[in-house]
């Protein structure tokens, strides 16, 4: 720490972040030691000039990722759109596969370390401690992975960028919907049909809700420069920069090992919970007859009785306010964050929730702090039932996206954006804990209430939802396992191969290998296939459970609760989230939890006895209801709670597309939250109205 504020000291003072060691040879007047001294002055101009420059490249695209995926109007300043897009992304991984920049980092790095190890003054600290050698590392591993060698390369990868940018275009303005049981069709985005499915009471409309999701995937692939275009292109690519296939590529660039050690633990995983899946399929066929199994009745069958009576107890209006107080009461900031949220439904919009950082988080060299700019979406449709609890799972996911790294506190802006070398387990790690609260009965009984009663959810319906899921969890883990699995297939295909009938094929034979049918959730639906970002990605929601189960064993081993406990942001953001991608995953997983990452803790969870599970749940609820009860009768701190303003330390602002709807910088949070509500309300009597 001591030297920390040394080094900061120094930079203040003259601009560059030479370490200790280069200081006290400073005072001699030795030629060598002035040639050391100019070495890191180029060197921190250097690192000086590529973060900023890194930084104003990031902001111009990710604006227009946020324009184009919103489909947001734009101004004649600041207009939206697929070809400013392309752009921007281009102008940003030209500058990260610059070869220029590469050898520069590599060289000053190499001459930093050889002028530290010829010095023969000693000192405490070694240049390696410096923040200058921490970000000099980071622009080398950050660059490597957007390397392009050759000019062929590139130009693969920019005709790649433009069939997805296209592609996810025509996406975006595919007509969907469901034939209702009138025989009209209904016009509805995916996640329209996937309510639809879950919670239709007619057979033929959850089955058309189905073939919708299903011609999705047809459209992908028939299109001309479509899908498969693409993932021709992408394996190209990775061949070309000397890997076998563009999965093992990517999982390289963003786990930092090989697709062969990937698979080698999803393979223990797979084979680990196959008995628990065929176990489940053959349970709920006795529960509810063979034609549960269609993919469209699964999910409706399981829960759809369940997901109505839920439904009053998650209002989509209070979902904001609810993911609000329950992060303030785990004691996580955000660190002089803004964030703008945009979470309804609507046409044209991206049909997946995500968090994404126009500005990520970072120290200046001065000490200045550089506060996160995040922007997240969901796709809520307040009128929808069932439509309030998945939009509050979404919320809390990518708000917990945007905790950790709005709390990155690194020398560099590389060491909090989201693509590699950052790690996808790292990243979903982070997001999937705090969204895995929602179905704590804990959680629920403090959060989960009836608006017009104000009442909890009684415990018969938690149980109700616990006896119908459960014993089927697995199911999740096998949906998320197939994605992989599918990816690997595809991009294992030889060229020739990638065609329309086989890709659908393989698709269909996946979901009946992994998933012991064809999945409500048809893969060729998936989005994240397409869209390079999350592309072969889907393998860090695989790990990132992994360690969710073992970090949530970790908190009820040490403190006994999880909800509403205040040990929790610090905990995470000192474990977790200061590192950024300064630490590999695997390590900051087992330096908190004291294990190796592993898929035990979960499979635990999915084999506990279905009473015993009850059991403690109840147990938690009750505990809950009493602390609740307690806090309102005792001095009233229920009551201030409720007037005072939460303290997450961000500001939010809540738009709809091109119109804003309340902004906390004026309204305070809970301000904001209020004139949301109403927006929702005012919308919500619209569509009843119509
Ligand atoms: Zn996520």
């Amino acid at each position: 720490m001591q030297l920390r504020r040394a080094l900061l000291a120094l930079n203040l003072g003259t601009g560059t972040g030479i370490h200790v060691r280069a200081m006290s040879m400073s005072t001699s007047n030795t030629p060598m030691n002035t040639s050391t001294t100019t070495q890191h002055q180029q060197a921190q101009a250097f690192v000086d000039n590529f973060n900023e420059s890194y930084a104003a490249k990031h902001e111009a695209f990710e604006n227009q990722f946020w324009g184009t995926k919103m489909a947001l109007k734009g101004t004649n300043e600041s207009p939206y759109s697929t070809d400013l897009l392309s752009q921007t992304k281009k102008e940003m991984e030209d500058f990260l596969s610059d070869a220029d920049v590469l050898v520069k980092a590599k060289n000053f790095r190499d001459e930093i370390q050889k002028q530290d190890t010829d010095s023969d003054t000693v000192t405490d600290t070694t240049v390696t401690d410096t923040d200058l050698w921490k970000v000099l590392n980071v622009i080398i591993r950050t660059c490597q992975c957007n390397e392009f060698p050759t000019p062929e390369a590139k130009s693969i990868r920019e005709q790649t960028n433009a069939f997805e940018g296209k592609l996810e275009k025509d996406r975006n303005e595919m007509k969907l919907g469901y034939t209702n049981s009138k025989g009209e069709f209904i016009t509805a985005s995916s996640v329209g049909l996937r309510t639809t499915m879950r919670t239709s009471l007619e057979e033929s409309e959850r089955q058309s809700a189905y073939d919708g999701l299903r011609s999705i995937g047809d459209f992908v692939c028939d299109h001309p420069q479509g899908f498969l275009e693409v993932v021709k292109l992408r394996n190209a690519l990775a061949k070309k920069l000397g890997f076998g296939d563009y999965y093992d590529y990517t999982v390289q660039n963003a786990e930092g090992f090989s697709k062969a050690q990937l698979f080698e633990i999803l393979d223990g995983l797979e084979e680990g919970t196959r008995p628990l899946m065929v176990k489940a399929r053959q349970e709920l066929q006795e529960r509810h007859g063979p034609s549960v199994l269609q993919p469209w009745n699964t999910g409706y069958m399981m829960a759809g009785s369940v997901v109505k009576k839920m439904d009053p107890y998650f209002p989509f209006s209070k979902a904001v306010e609810n993911y609000m107080r329950s992060y303030a009461a785990m004691k996580i900031s955000y660190a002089g964050a803004t964030m703008t949220l945009d979470l309804l439904d609507r046409q044209n919009k991206y049909s997946n929730g995500f968090c994404h950082w126009p500005k990520p988080a970072w120290t200046k060299p001065d000490g200045t702090w550089v506060p996160s700019i995040t922007n997240f979406t969901s796709l809520a449709d307040p009128s929808a039932v069932g439509s309030g609890l998945t939009a509050l799972n979404t919320l809390m996911h990518e708000a917990g996206h945007a905790a950790h790294f709005a709390n990155i506190r690194q020398p560099s802006p590389l060491f909090s954006q989201e693509r590699a070398p950052t790690s996808v387990a790292y990243a979903e790690n982070q997001s999937m804990f705090l969204d895995s609260l929602v179905g704590d009965a804990a959680w629920r009984a403090k959060y989960a209430r009836d608006v017009v009663n104000d009442q909890p959810i009684p415990f018969d319906i938690i149980e109700e939802e616990i006896r119908s899921t459960h014993p089927f969890k697995v199911f999740q883990l096998r949906a998320m396992l197939a994605v992989s699995y599918f990816e690997k297939a595809l991009y294992e295909l030889p060229d020739e191969k990638v065609t329309p009938d086989n890709v659908k094929a393989l698709a269909d034979e996946i979901e009946l290998k992994i998933q012991g049918g064809l999945s409500g959730r048809p893969l060729l639906s998936v989005p994240h296939l397409v869209s390079d970002e999350a592309s072969c990605y889907y393998q860090g929601y695989t790990l990132a459970e992994m360690s969710v189960h073992q970090t949530r064993e970790y908190f009820m081993e040490t403190d006994g609760y999880i909800v509403d406990n205040p040990n929790v942001g610090p905990t995470l953001a000192k474990s977790y989230w200061n590192c950024g991608n300064s630490r590999p995953f695997l390590e900051i997983v087992k330096e908190l939890t004291g294990k190796e990452l592993a898929g035990k803790a979960w499979i635990d969870a999915l084999e506990e006895d279905l009473e015993e599970h009850i059991g403690k749940e109840k147990k938690e609820y009750d505990d809950m209801i009493e602390k609740c009860r307690a806090a309102a009768a005792g001095d009233g701190d229920g009551a201030k709670e409720e007037e005072d303003d939460l303290d997450l330390q961000m500001t939010v602002k809540f738009v709809d597309g091109d119109e804003i709807i309340s902004d906390s910088s004026k309204l305070g949070l809970l301000g904001a939250c209020r004139e949301f509500e109403k927006f929702v309300a005012d919308r919500v009597s619209v569509a009843a109205a119509n």
